[in-house]
């Protein structure tokens, strides 16, 4: 499959790896939207939100890593942001599920 996040995961193309768990991968954004932008992604391929909602296990573990990220990087104090783009109306361009954890900045409501 041509994927690229599983081939960041596979090492065979290079990022910025801040966290690595058993069944999860975070690294640095390359085109970061704040001071703090990280990738968190499960090792598995899961196309989207929806499909990675139906591993329960997977979503917590993922959600669990992304907060450590966010206390690692110094923002869950602060505030921070977890999304899921979820299909291309949304902005999703990479299809192997991700969570974006976004802070060190001021995040305005509603979203863009
Ligand atoms: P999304 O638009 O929600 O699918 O997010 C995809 C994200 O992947 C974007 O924020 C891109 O900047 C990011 N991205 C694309 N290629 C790479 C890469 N090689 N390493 C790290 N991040 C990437
Ligand atoms: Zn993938």
């Amino acid at each position: 499959m041509d994927c690229l996040f599983c081939k960041i995961i596979a090492g065979e193309v290079p990022a910025e790896v801040v966290r690595e768990g058993e069944r999860t991968l975070a690294f640095r954004d390359i085109n970061p939207q704040a001071p703090v932008h990280v990738l968190v992604v499960p090792k598995d391929h899961h196309e989207n939100f929806a499909a990675l909602s139906a591993d329960p296990e997977a979503l917590a573990e993922l959600a669990a890593e992304a907060g450590r990220v966010a206390e690692d990087e110094g923002v869950a104090g602060t505030g921070y942001r977890v999304i899921f783009n979820t299909g291309a109306g949304a902005g999703q361009t990479v299809f192997h599920v991700h969570a974006h954890v976004l802070g060190g900045r001021g995040l305005n409501w509603p979203p863009g």
